[in-house]
């Protein structure tokens, strides 16, 4: 009688003890290790009971555990290819940093920085210092600030100037910006009571100057970034509420969200808040994101007044709140390139966003000159979006590349390009995967070719 196949896969320990496992143990933590071996003997048996023959032999077996701990080992947060269309994907990580951003985080992150030093007296400076000149000079503020994001400095100014007391914000402007984010329960947390007036669509100066009492602590307006409201609307400009702020001895704001600072990168710009329009207007505070249409680092940048801008620095939170040196760098080289006006040479989102569908048609070509069955493609008119809750409504037309492939899903085929090495993200419909080329860099477009192939290679 031959022995059970079973009884000839090697034990764990001889495994373990084979100079192929030394060289693991070598490498890898052997925790690790001795739960890849499990697992890939537990697979053995289990193909073995399946009637299929897989090889029981130590290097086999070695190799098939190596494979896995590298799988395991890779990092989780990995570089992919957005191909979504969504410039600003915030589940992509939003705002590609520029080149010379990346170079400024590098140079901070490998080694000291003066962060917190003033290098002319050698005495504590302030992060904040490392930014402010240049935010209010491309600003027109008094007195800038940034923390760790934009929620972070809405939260930060409501607690600041409004905690225990009203906060009247128009009805039309209570979003939610996606999450948790949102401004009613961002203003209650903050210990601040709601004061809501106005209706949906329209309010007007007037709703805000009967709302206040001597219990008002601020007048908020929230730019209302992923909606529209059109047709019979009517809402306060931020110098009307400015002046009535002024008026009353009242402080205001403005979340401008997204941020519209320099030069239009598209049509359609011009109907974002204006950061600069909005402190011209003389509200107290302005607050935006970093990583939106500044196209820099997660980070909540606050512009306004010195005196209010210095009561949310001062505030205890404001240290909960702040943000590391990396951010520091790489908003301090973004919006260096703001203020030499090359914001659509250098900042990727500028790029992606001023792309023409001239532009992205030849990419598509390109891809489709190189597909093969049983992988088939068309190029089709799309839309692309700013994401990021900017510029709501706004069509960016685009051109797609349809895939599909003879005998997989949609779903299948849009795994398998997540599978890749770097993942590919595109959006399935009616069958077919598309790819928007828009937020791809022309460095990225090989490794899509590639992967077509490689998919391609895999089918039957
Ligand atoms: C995006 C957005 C926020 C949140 O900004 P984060 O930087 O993501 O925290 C807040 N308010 C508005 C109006 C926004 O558009």
């Amino acid at each position: 009688m031959s022995p059970s196949p079973y009884a000839r896969i090697p034990q764990l320990d001889r495994l373990l003890r084979s100079p192929e496992g030394v060289s693991l143990l070598e490498r890898y933590n052997r925790a690790l290790v001795v739960e890849a071996l499990r697992v890939t003997l537990e697979e053995t048996r289990s193909r073995l009971a399946e009637g299929t023959q897989p090889s029981v032999e130590t290097a086999a077996l070695l190799a098939d555990a190596e494979t896995r701990l590298r799988r395991a080992d890779r990092p989780r947060l990995r570089r992919v290819i957005n191909a979504t269309g969504v410039v600003l994907h915030t589940n992509l990580g939003r705002a590609v940093l520029a080149p010379a951003a990346v170079e400024a985080v590098a140079l901070a992150a490998s080694g000291h920085s003066n962060v917190e030093m003033d290098l002319d007296t050698g005495e504590r400076g302030s992060r904040q210092s490392l930014v402010a000149g240049r935010l209010c000079r491309l600003t027109g503020a008094e007195a800038a600030a940034v923390f760790n994001n934009n929620a972070a400095a809405v939260f930060l100014a409501l607690t600041a100037l409004a905690s225990g007391r009203e906060v009247i914000v128009s009805r039309g402007e209570l979003v939610e910006i996606g999450g948790a984010f949102r401004i009613p329960d961002i203003i209650t947390s903050g210990g601040a009571r709601l004061v809501e007036v106005g209706t949906t669509n329209r309010t007007r100066l007037d709703d805000y100057r009967r709302a206040i009492t001597p219990e008002t602590g601020l007048l908020l307006k929230v730019h209302p970034s992923n909606f529209r409201v059109v047709g019979f609307t009517e809402n306060v400009s931020p110098g009307d509420l400015a002046a009535l702020g002024r008026e009353m001895g009242i402080p205001t704001m403005l979340d401008a969200g997204s941020g519209a600072l320099t030069e239009a990168p598209m049509a359609g710009w011009e109907e974002e808040p204006g950061v600069r329009e909005a402190v011209a207007g003389g509200l107290d505070l302005v607050t935006f994101s970093g990583d939106k249409l500044l196209g820099g680092p997660q980070a909540g940048i606050v512009v306004g007044k010195s005196a209010h801008v210095e009561r949310l620095a001062r505030h205890p939170l404001a240290r909960a709140l702040r943000c590391d040196k990396l951010t520091l760098a790489a908003l301090e080289a973004t919006l260096r390139i703001h203020e030499a006006g090359r914001a659509r040479e250098e900042i990727p989102t500028y790029r992606y966003l001023s792309r023409t569908v001239e532009e992205i048609g030849p990419m598509v070509d390109r891809a489709l000159a190189s597909l093969l069955p049983p992988l088939h493609g068309e190029a089709m008119d799309g839309v692309s979006q700013v994401g990021g809750g900017s510029l709501p409504g706004q069509e960016l037309p685009t051109r797609l590349l349809a895939l599909r492939a003879d005998g997989l899903s949609d779903t299948e085929l849009a795994r398998r390009l997540r599978a890749n090495d770097p993942p590919i993200i595109g959006r399935t419909h009616n069958g077919r995967v598309l790819l928007d080329f828009r937020a791809v860099a022309d460095d990225e477009l090989p490794p899509v070719l590639a992967a077509l192939e490689a998919i391609r290679d895999d089918l039957p």
